[in-house]
């Protein structure tokens, strides 16, 4: 392992380490020299990370179908499987997991391929655990953000996250019922359009329910009385047509 993973001044691994924020995700670390696979092992795990590791690519594989894992630190080269054609499988298995290469190639060609196999970053060795430690916690950070952008809908200072079912306006959280959240998720995934009140039935509504049109109503009253606390109105009537949620930046300007 000489040469494989940068010297560091003694003391400096445990002050690299100590002085960074918690972690609890899970990580893989896929590396079949074991000295290299344990203190990379050892260091994440000091930083909060869960670690399972595995020192070929089957085995690699098996235990990413075992269990999920935020990120893969995956070796290059292994004895069986290479890492590229572990990222491969996993790919097609439609396992997203993020994928970090350990690699002692620098040859561009290479690395070209290990993205175009789905990998996420990758650290060349000789690497130093900070490194390795500023990939991993990046390529989360990506990845969190990605998630967390998916999962919302905002219009205005209203967001709401499909995957929590929560909804707020501003930095206040809005209690909703479970009719109010799907009458509010239908309003803004159409947002500066209107909707009239039998969409609004057929899509909030289970298709089972008896559409009495006043039903609507009461619940778009509902929704206001929460929602509109402030000068903005956000949900418009729109006469003879039906209701539309209005994102601000859409409004005309006033002077
Ligand atoms: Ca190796």
């Amino acid at each position: 392992m000489n040469g494989t993973i940068r010297s560091e001044p003694e003391g400096k691994m445990a002050a690299t380490l100590s002085g960074r924020a918690s972690h609890d995700e899970a990580i893989l670390v896929v590396e079949d020299e074991e000295p290299i696979r344990e203190l990379v092992a050892t260091a994440l795990r000091f930083t909060g990370f869960r670690v399972e590791t595995a020192g070929s690519g089957r085995e690699a594989l098996a235990e990413a179908r075992n269990a999920p894992f935020d990120l893969i630190v995956l070796d290059v080269n292994l004895p069986d499987l290479d890492g590229f054609a572990v990222c491969r499988k996993l790919r097609a298995d439609g396992d997203s997991v993020p994928v970090v290469f350990l690699t002692a190639r620098d040859d561009p060609a290479d690395l070209r391929q290990g993205f175009t196999g789905g990998g996420d970053d990758y650290v060349t060795k000789p690497f130093s655990l900070e490194e390795l430690l500023l990939r991993i916690e990046a390529v989360l950070r990506r990845t969190r953000n990605q998630q967390a952008e998916q999962s919302r809908l905002v219009c205005g200072d209203v967001t709401l996250d499909e995957d929590a079912c929560r909804v707020w306006r501003g930095d206040g959280e809005i209690a909703l019922s479970p009719t109010e959240f799907r009458l509010l998720r239908y309003l803004m995934l159409n947002r500066d359009r209107v909707v009239s009140r039998s969409q609004i039935l057929d899509h909030v509504w289970d298709y089972e329910f008896v559409g009495d049109p006043s039903a609507v109503e009461t619940y778009i009253s509902y929704l206001r009385r929460k929602l509109d606390d402030r000068d903005a109105q956000l949900i418009r009537t729109v006469r003879g047509f039906g209701y539309s949620l209005r994102t601000p930046e859409a409004e005309p300007t006033r002077s």
